[in-house]
C-alpha cells in the first residue's frame, strides 16, 4: 500500500488555485532551492525538529535517545545531526511538544479522508492542492490518489517544480486540472547554483505538459538580488511567448524560511536577502508586461509557497 510522508495539510488556503482549497505538502524534492519556503520539506525521510520556546528543559528526550545525538546544555536542548538516525523517540517522550515530527505518514484513505472534511467549503471553483516539496516524485502514491480525487468529483491542482520524470506523470494528466509549474532561472548553470540541479529536465517537461494540453500556470518566487535581473525576467518572457503562455504569477520571496534552516539536518547555505517588498515585485511585473507578458501577483507574505 503507497504511503507519503506529509509535512501539512492546510485547510482554507485562498493562494493555491481558484476558489477555497486545502493543501497538501508532501515531503521530499530533488531540489534544494536556497531560499525554500519550506525547507523541512527538502528531505525524504521524517526529521526532528525542536522548537526551542516550548522546551522545558526537563532532559527525557536526551535519556530517550540512544544514538547519543542529544545533549543538554546551559542554553537548552542541542542536537548533532549527523549522530541523529531519524527513530523519532524524542517526539514521542517530550512532553511540552517541543520536539515535532516534521511529517505525518499518510496512506491513500487517511488521505482521502483528510481531504473530504474539507469537502463542504470546497463549494464550486475550490478543490485540493498538492504541494510540496515536490508532489509528482510520488509517483506511485499518485496513482492511487488521483483517480479516487477525480472520481469523488475534487478539483485537483498540482503545484511543481518540474524535477520528474515524465514517463510517470503523463498518465496521471487526465485526473490533475491544472499545473502550477515554477519559473525560478533560465540559465541552467544559474539554475544549478541556486537550486543545486540544472533546469534541463525542468524545460522539457514544461514543454510536454504544454504540449499535451494541459493547463498550466506559471509562477515565478521574486527573489531579490537572485533572479530578478533583467536578463532572467526577458529571458522568462522569452520562453514563455515561445510557450504560446502569455502570463505569469509573481511571488515574493520573504525570509521566514531561513529561520528553520538551523532545525534541519539538511544545511542549505542561506541566501540571507531580504524578502521581495512591493516595489520589487513592482519592477519584476513591469519587466514582464514590457515583454508582452501579463502578470497577477500574489503580495501576501503569509502564504506557503513550495518553490
Ligand atoms: S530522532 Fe534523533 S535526536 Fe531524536 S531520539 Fe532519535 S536519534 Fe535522538
Ligand atoms: S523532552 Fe521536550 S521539554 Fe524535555 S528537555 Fe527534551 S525538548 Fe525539552
Amino acid at each position: 500500500v503507497p504511503e507519503v510522508l506529509v509535512c501539512d495539510v492546510q485547510r482554507f488556503s485562498v493562494h493555491d488555485g481558484p476558489g477555497i482549497r486545502t493543501t497538501v505538502f508532501f515531503k521530499g524534492c530533488p531540489l534544494a532551492c536556497r531560499w525554500c519556503h519550506n525547507p523541512e520539506s527538502i528531505t525524504f525521510t521524517n526529521e526532528p525538529i525542536h522548537t526551542a520556546a516550548d522546551c522545558i528543559r526537563c532532559g527525557d528526550c536526551v535519556r530517550a535517545c540512544q544514538a547519543g545525538a542529544l545533549r543538554m546544555t546551559s542554553t537548552g536542548v542541542r542536537i548533532q545531526h549527523d549522530r541523529c538516525d531519524r527513530c523519532m523517540r524524542c517526539t514521542e517522550v517530550c512532553p511540552s511538544g517541543a520536539w515535532r515530527a516534521a511529517a505525518e505518514r499518510y496512506d491513500v484513505d487517511g488521505l482521502i479522508a483528510a481531504l473530504l472534511r474539507d469537502r463542504d467549503f470546497y463549494a464550486s471553483d475550490g478543490g485540493v492542492t498538492l504541494s510540496g516539496g515536490e508532489p509528482l516524485v510520488h509517483a506511485a502514491f499518485l496513482r492511487a490518489l488521483l483517480p479516487r480525487t477525480h472520481a469523488l468529483g475534487l478539483d485537483v491542482t498540482v503545484q511543481t517544480a518540474g524535477q520528474f520524470r515524465w514517463d510517470d506523470v503523463q498518465p496521471l494528466c487526465a485526473h490533475i486540472d491544472r499545473f502550477h509549474y515554477d519559473l525560478k532561472v533560465v540559465d541552467p548553470e544559474r539554475h544549478r547554483a541556486l537550486t543545486g540541479r540544472d533546469n534541463v529536465r525542468i524545460l522539457n517537461n514544461l514543454r510536454r505538459l504544454v504540449a499535451e494540453g494541459c493547463e498550466v500556470e506559471i509562477r515565478m518566487p521574486v527573489v531579490v538580488g537572485h533572479n530578478d535581473d533583467e536578463d532572467n525576467l526577458a529571458q522568462s518572457a522569452r520562453l514563455l511567448r515561445s510557450l504560446g503562455l502569455g502570463g505569469i504569477t509573481l511571488l515574493p520571496h520573504h525570509a521566514l524560511g531561513q529561520a528553520k534552516l538551523d532545525k534541519l539536518a539538511h544545511r542549505l547555505v542561506p541566501l540571507r536577502t531580504p524578502g521581495a517588498t512591493r516595489g520589487d515585485l513592482d519592477r519584476a511585473a513591469a519587466a514582464f508586461e514590457r515583454n508582452g507578458i501579463a502578470v497577477h501577483r500574489h503580495d501576501s507574505l503569509d502564504e506557503h509557497i513550495g518553490s
